[in-house]
């Protein structure tokens, strides 16, 4: 029997800074749970600097680490959670590793964050869209695409709030229970626009919350979203409004201590912006542990 939550997260590694599992293990294991990792890369630094350089997974590397786990009776997960892959065999062996998983704990929490893209533009090979639309997804339990992901997904262009919540209802469609949307382009200047619903015995929860909007660009954010949400949506038994509005809370003072700190830098003559805006993480312990929401989501 599992004494503590135990998740499986399969992301990016990266030796210096905060995206993947490097952005989403510190947060799980604050909040209480075992994190075993399998890095689907290892690079020297997030792909926002100049250079980064390293490794990627293979589909055989990762079946080598599964069966390794498997025949120790070490792959007893409560969640699985997935950030980005890289190539469509890998993915593929993802599904089979949900069906496994499912197996040996019927009860598994598979959180997918289909990471294909932002703003209009796709960077992983194309050949992935249908394998997450077709296989993957309807293994998930709950999904954090951000607004492009959604528009590649459903094949509809989002430019309302409700083509949002039509596009969210195809996903339940797929029997997806959970949709979370960390955020879209249907804000304000000021807001971004955060949309969760969920669907779960017969009760229907929609929501909206209004994110105040850093004039930044940061990294590791979406992985950072997708890691709070599994906490929090297991620590208070799947209500959806508090872990939206803990999850938001902490990565709202996480951007801000790492805005003030990238400030700081930029006076003492710091020249690089993507290593003076790396998350201020481990610095944000309290703000992870006890979230003390200020903004409230509001129902639909
Ligand atoms: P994915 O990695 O799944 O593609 P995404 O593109 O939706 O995710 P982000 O845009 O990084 O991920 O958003 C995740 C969360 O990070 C948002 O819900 C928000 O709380 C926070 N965030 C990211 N950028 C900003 C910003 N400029 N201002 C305020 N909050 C931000
Ligand atoms: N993994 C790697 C290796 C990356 O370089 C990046 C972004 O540059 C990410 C993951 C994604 O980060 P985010 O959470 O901002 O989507
Ligand atoms: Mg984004
Ligand atoms: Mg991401």
């Amino acid at each position: 029997a599992n004494s503590y939550p135990k998740v499986l997260s399969i992301q990016s590694h990266v030796v210096s800074g905060y995206v993947g599992n490097k952005s989403a293990t510190f947060p799980l294991q604050v909040l209480g749970f075992e994190v075993d990792t399998i890095n689907s890369v290892q690079f020297s630094n997030h792909t926002g600097y100049k250079v980064w350089k390293g490794q990627i997974l293979n589909e055989h590397e990762l079946d080598d680490l599964t069966d390794g786990l498997s025949q120790n009776g070490l792959d007893n997960y409560t969640h699985l959670l997935t950030g980005y892959v890289g190539s469509p065999s890998f993915l593929k062996r993802i599904a089979q590793l949900v069906e496994h998983m499912r197996n040996i704990n019927p009860k598994l929490i598979y959180v997918c964050d289909p990471v294909m893209g932002d703003n209009g533009h796709m960077y992983v090979p194309q050949e992935l869209l249908p394998i997450y639309r077709d296989t993957i997804l309807p293994l998930a339990d709950i999904i954090t695409p951000n607004q492009y992901e959604v528009e590649l997904l459903t094949g509809k262009k989002i430019t309302s709030v409700k083509d949002a919540w039509d596009a969210i209802g195809i996903f339940h469609e797929m029997k997806i229970n959970t949709v979370v949307l960390s955020s879209t382009e249907l804000g304000t200047e000021q807001f971004l626009l955060g949309l969760a619903s969920s669907i779960a015995g017969g009760k229907k929860t929609k929501l909206s919350i209004k994110i105040p909007r850093f004039s930044a660009s940061f990294t590791g954010t979406g992985d950072l979203f997708a890691a709070l949400l599994l906490s929090w949506m297991f620590r208070t038994e799947n209500d959806l409004k508090l872990s939206l509005e803990r999850t938001i809370f902490t990565l709202q003072a996480v951007l801000k201590r790492t805005l003030r700190r990238a400030a700081e830098l930029t006076k003492l003559g710091h020249p690089d912006t993507a290593a003076r805006l790396e998350l201020q993480l481990i610095q944000s312990k309290a703000d992870i542990e006890n979230p003390t929401p200020s903004i409230t989501a509001v129902a639909h």
